[in-house]
């Protein structure tokens, strides 16, 4: 699979869309961008790709705006995991089956450990000493490998507990894309029913690190890395001429003009706002639910999700960590580890 046939297809679905949760140019002049995700699926018997999830943004919640929101609020809005989550609900509503190859195009490297080395210009970090292994927070300590990270975040905002990106794909990886209820609903429908791994990571650049953080943990389902030349028109004008010069022989095409006004890092913003797309759905998303609205959860927050599964199978636990428990698979069970379940 070539890296730039899937980046396209999800970069022309998003310029599809709407106006309405994309980057714009503020009143005074600054410039916001966001970061792009995709899903792509590839059926492999016909050759036919379908951009079936999209979801963009940069922002996460603090943990103290969670706490007993019971699942009402999308707590991470990082494009790719806004992606997996509309993937899992394009899954509750069209099913499993043929869904082939999947693909995430993600228009930059996920946070965390796996982009460690854009902090060094592109070159790995060789490796530190032991020390022990815990959840730093976002680059903090940034020499330091193969650690669990929280989101990255301003030093002076309100601490997110939030993973990063790269822990929740290498999660990802171990326990499949599907959230516990909707693997859930997958084993009511098709007994057997295979859980559904990443093939690929499709990005603009294919960072050193990628390898090493990505296979940390249980590497069972390793996916491929494929880089792409298409360049995301919404995203950060300086990373997108970084990745353009980290690039080995330098012959990545850029399509976007850049001039020196879009490279004045004061005169850029990352976007407040995230967009959620699967073909029957789309949404704008502020704070965490639906833009203007007082408090309408998201379709793909966990209480929305948990909704559709408990009315798809008539099955209603008590808490959603009811469903963790029903579609766990690992010999030693489901262990509860966070305390932000919530009731049903
Ligand atoms: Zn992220």
């Amino acid at each position: 699979m070539n890296g730039d046939r899937i980046a396209s297809l999800v970069i022309s679905k998003y310029n599809s869309l709407p106006n309405n949760g994309k980057p714009l140019i503020r009143s005074n002049g600054v410039k916001e961008w966001t970061i792009l995700a995709g899903i792509v699926v590839h059926n492999t018997s016909t050759d036919a790709l379908e951009c079936v999830a999209l979801g963009t943004g940069v922002k996460a919640c603090s943990e103290a705006i969670i706490s007993d929101c019971k699942g009402q609020i999308l707590h991470d809005c990082h494009a790719e995991i806004l992606a997996i989550r509309a993937f899992n609900l394009y899954i509750i509503e069209n099913g499993q089956e043929n869904i082939g190859d999947i693909y995430l195009y993600i228009s930059a490297p996920p946070c965390g450990d796996a982009s460690m080395s854009l902090l060094n210009g592109g070159e790995d970090w060789s490796k530190g000493d032991d020390e022990e292994k815990q959840l730093i927070r976002g680059r903090a300590h940034y020499n330091r490998l193969g650690v669990i990270r929280t989101k990255p975040g301003r030093v002076d905002s309100q601490l997110t507990m939030s993973k990063s990106c790269s822990d929740k794909l290498c999660l990802r990886q171990t326990r499949g894309l599907l959230l516990s209820p909707v693997k859930y609903l997958n084993s009511v429908n098709v007994p057997d029913a295979p859980d559904l791994f990443l093939t690929a990571l499709v990005c603009p650049v294919v960072l050193p690190d990628f390898h090493r953080a990505f296979t940390r943990w249980n590497p069972i389902h390793p996916f491929k890395y494929l880089q792409t030349n298409i360049v995301f028109p919404g995203g950060n004008d300086a990373d997108i001429i970084k990745y353009a010069n980290m690039k080995s022989n330098n012959e990545a095409n850029t399509n976007v003009e850049l001039t020196p006004t879009t490279l004045d890092a004061k005169k850029t913003a990352p976007s407040p706002l995230s967009i959620v797309w699967t073909p029957d759905h789309r949404e704008v998303i502020a704070n965490g639910i639906k833009q203007g609205s007082k408090k309408t959860p998201s379709i793909v927050s966990r209480c929305k999700i948990a909704e559709l599964v408990c009315s798809a199978t008539n099955v209603h636990p008590k808490l959603y960590s009811g469903f963790k428990a029903k579609s766990c698979s690992w010999p030693a069970g489901w262990i509860r580890t966070s305390a932000d379940d919530f009731e049903l």
